[in-house]
């Protein structure tokens, strides 16, 4: 190894030096890329358990760079958090969203609620809950159709402020969620003080709740913490029909994952809900 530690060394630069031309390339791209529909949405059906009703959907953005192929999520949207591209790109996502969750119900579907990832960038921008207001009366999207997925490390920043922008979301009718809840801070003085509706229990518990008694005992305490303060609960990643067993059997309310569907195009997803129609 250590004979090979120059070239290793020079391979390395250059690997990181690609690395940093790859990643100039995605920022430079974005605002082309939008404005010529490489950005898109999936939607990922959500179950309500005791109805046994697809209930809602996760809107998920898509980016298909023409020369890099598809990009994920993950990796293109701290970037934009970072160049500050997510201002743009967060308000067509709420837009589009709106857009099809209204066109859904032209379709003949029932009232489908959608789910929008709000990233703390955005969410921090002055002008955001007028942003919503305005997005869902162009749209003529009832409020009581949209949620917004927050993560807790945007809830922690300026309590007062966070307070005051989810108030006026809430006053609204639109429904507040906490994604990839117990992943993040370990205060939960936060819950008792925002007006929230539903906490999403974050995958990586779902996907050992089997087989690893501390993710098993986390998913529970969240449920019977959510329920004791009027909070509904749904589970996201679920792959299996032990894991949705388990959730079921300890009062989970709502669950998202493979399981029911993976993430599907709008024209697909008209074809899964009229199919459950006919079941
Ligand atoms: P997230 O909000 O936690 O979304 C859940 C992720 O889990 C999605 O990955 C989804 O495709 C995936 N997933 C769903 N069901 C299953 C399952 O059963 N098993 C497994 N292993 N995975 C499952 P995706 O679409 O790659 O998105 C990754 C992350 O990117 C999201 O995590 C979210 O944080 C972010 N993201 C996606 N779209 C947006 C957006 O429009 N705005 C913002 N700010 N963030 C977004
Ligand atoms: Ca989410
Ligand atoms: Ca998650
Ligand atoms: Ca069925």
């Amino acid at each position: 190894a250590k004979r090979s530690g120059k070239n290793c060394f020079r391979f390395y630069a250059r690997e990181m030096n690609f690395q940093a031309v790859q990643l100039l390339k995605l920022d430079n791209s974005m605002p082309i890329s939008l404005d010529r529909g490489d950005f898109y949405l999936h939607y990922q059906p959500q179950l309500d358990l005791k109805s046994g009703t697809v209930i809602g959907v996760e809107a998920l953005l898509r980016w298909r760079h023409p020369e890099l192929g598809m990009i994920p999520p993950d990796r293109f949207i701290p970037l934009a958090e970072e160049n500050g591209f997510i201002t743009r790109l967060g308000a067509w996502v709420l837009k589009t969203a709106c857009m099809q969750a209204a066109s859904w119900q032209r379709h003949g579907l029932p009232p489908l609620r959608v789910a929008v990832n709000i990233s703390s960038r955005q969410f921090s921008e002055p002008d955001f809950v007028d942003l919503v207001s305005t997005t869902l009366t162009g749209c003529g999207l009832n409020a009581d159709l949209l949620e917004l997925e927050l993560t807790e490390s945007l809830l922690v920043s300026n309590e007062q402020q966070v307070a005051r922008k989810l108030q006026g979301l809430k006053a609204m009718g639109i429904h507040l969620a906490i994604d990839d809840f117990g992943t993040g801070y370990s205060s939960l003085s936060y819950l008792k003080h925002f007006p929230l509706d539903r906490l999403k229990i974050d995958k990586s518990f779902v996907n050992d709740i089997l087989s690893d008694p501390d993710d098993a005992a986390i998913t529970e305490a969240i449920i019977g913490m959510a329920h004791a303060l009027k909070l509904k609960v749904i589970a996201e990643g679920v792959e299996t029909r032990e894991q949705l067993l388990f959730l079921e059997d300890r009062g989970c309310d709502e669950m998202q994952g493979y399981y029911l569907s993976r993430p599907l195009s709008e024209h697909d997803l008209i074809g899964f809900m009229k199919s459950r129609e006919t079941d």
